[in-house]
């Protein structure tokens, strides 16, 4: 019997594996130190056990009509890892090596970071896997729009809210709003405005959002000094990622008198001992995609970058950036994790056992998740913070929270790192203690 040919469309052969991320696991990194966390505070192992896996994995296809008029396929994720304490919460990922390992980390972090600074929210986190460098603005909004789609039912004002992250910024997060909003019956629309967080001014957002990542990190480094009684000024900084947390890092700590004396991107490296003035390279930035090429600058490796001679250390591109052979080199004595999960943990003993001290991710880079409630509180009571109101809360906060981190370190002798995951996690075991595992 002969087989006829098939005249349909062949299906396009899917991707290589989509699950797995090039640097390693995040998520089981993540586990490592919730288990550190568990013991510290003789977690109940079916706390543990809940806590080990995320309560819902939503993956999406969808497709995009492209510029040229073709169509291309792209997944989505978003991983609602727990909402005990309050709606899921989390940033939106555009990344190439976005996955669902990396998802599920990053979804579980935010869960701890929100219990560590007792905001009612838990933790989420999504993305989608595509390079944005290479799509024009119309297509970003497209991608976005039908991905706000796909994912309608499954977030919400009050269930699933999501934020800026790599990759995503307010013009994204509008596009989002907006999609949603339209999705919603009209005398609904603007109770939904709250859906995601991290908006421009005038559809929503907060004053301080914005810039709010970067100020945790500053308040951070300044309350460390302030313990040490070490005076920054004159101090040196280097910085990996010059996006949202990098570049406001960069300028807060300016005005501190601490200068920049390299930074770098997706594209290389850059120093200058003299001090990079962050404004400039900013203004580079906006206009080259990258600090690559700024003149007052020059070139240098990833592998210099991370031996470079300075007192502070600020990890802010991407995660699982910082292994043993960077724990080995790093010259500074202070690492403030503005990315998230920036850290192996093998590098987290060395750079312990070298005395350098790490402000986890969990607590370094909360500003944003906190200005993104105080965003979500004024859509829900219709108000307006001004800039001084939000960002002495800011402050506030992060003190309180540093405090907390710092003096349980100190009482329990655990690293910061661990104290942090220890504190969120006897917050979510206290409510679990209280409400039941039901039924
Ligand atoms: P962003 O997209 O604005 O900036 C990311 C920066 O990292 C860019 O400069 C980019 O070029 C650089 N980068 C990308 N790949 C790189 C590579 N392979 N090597 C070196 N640099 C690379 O993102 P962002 O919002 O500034 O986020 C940075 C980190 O901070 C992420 O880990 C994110 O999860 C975390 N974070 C962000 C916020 C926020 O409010 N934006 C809040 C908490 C945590």
């Amino acid at each position: 019997m002969s087989k006829e040919k098939s005249s349909a469309t062949p299906v396009p052969t899917p991707a290589a594996d989509s699950t797995q991320h090039p640097k390693g696991n995040l998520g089981a990194i993540v586990n490592i130190h919730i288990d550190r966390a568990a013991k510290a505070i003789s977690l109940p192992e079916e706390i543990a056990l809940i806590l080990g896996q995320p309560k819902n994995e939503i993956i999406v296809h969808f497709p995009v009509r492209m510029d040229n008029g073709k169509y291309q396929m792209f997944t989505g994720y978003r991983v609602q890892h727990n909402n005990i304490l309050g709606p899921f919460k989390g940033g939106i990922r555009y990344h190439q090596d976005v996955c669902l390992e990396e998802v599920r980390g990053l979804a579980s972090a935010m869960t701890w970071k929100s219990a560590l600074h007792d905001i009612p929210f838990g933790g989420g986190k999504g993305g989608v896997q595509f390079d944005p460098n290479l799509h024009s603005i119309a297509e970003i909004e497209r991608i976005t729009r039908r991905f706000t789609h796909a994912l309608a039912g499954s977030i919400g004002p009050e269930y699933d809210i999501p934020a800026p992250d790599v990759g995503t910024n307010s013009q994204v997060m509008n596009w989002l709003m907006d999609t949603y909003m339209n999705i919603a019956g009209a005398l609904d629309k603007n109770a939904m405005r709250r859906v995601v967080t991290g908006k421009s001014l005038t559809s929503g957002g907060s004053l301080g959002r914005e810039a709010a990542t970067g100020a945790g990190v500053v308040h951070c480094i300044t309350e460390w000094a302030k313990d040490r009684r070490f005076d920054l000024t004159g101090k040196t900084v280097a910085i990996q990622g010059f996006g949202n947390v990098g570049s406001f890092t960069a300028k807060i700590l300016s005005k501190l008198g601490v200068s920049l004396v390299a930074t770098g991107d997706y594209k290389g490296y850059v120093a200058n001992a003299e001090g990079l003035n962050p404004h400039k390279l900013g203004e580079h930035v906006r206009k080259t995609g990258s600090v690559v090429d700024y003149k007052h600058s020059k070139p240098i490796s990833r592998e210099e970058f991370f031996a470079i001679e300075c007192d502070i250390l600020v990890p802010a591109a991407l995660e699982l950036e910082i292994g043993e052979s960077e724990a080995r080199n790093i010259k500074a004595r202070l690492i403030v994790e503005g990315a998230n999960g920036p850290t192996y943990p093998e590098a987290d003993t060395i750079l312990n056992e070298r005395g350098i001290t790490v402000v986890p991710d969990i607590l370094a880079n909360s500003g944003g998740v906190t200005v993104s409630y105080y965003e979500w509180l004024q859509n829900k009571r219709s108000e307006r913070w001004d800039l001084e109101e939000v960002d002495a809360r800011l402050e506030k906060q992060m003190k309180r929270s540093y405090g907390w981190v710092r003096d349980f370190a100190h009482e329990k002798r655990l690293d910061l790192r661990t104290a942090a995951y220890a504190i969120g996690l006897d917050r979510i075991r206290r409510a679990y203690a209280d409400r039941g595992i039901w039924p």
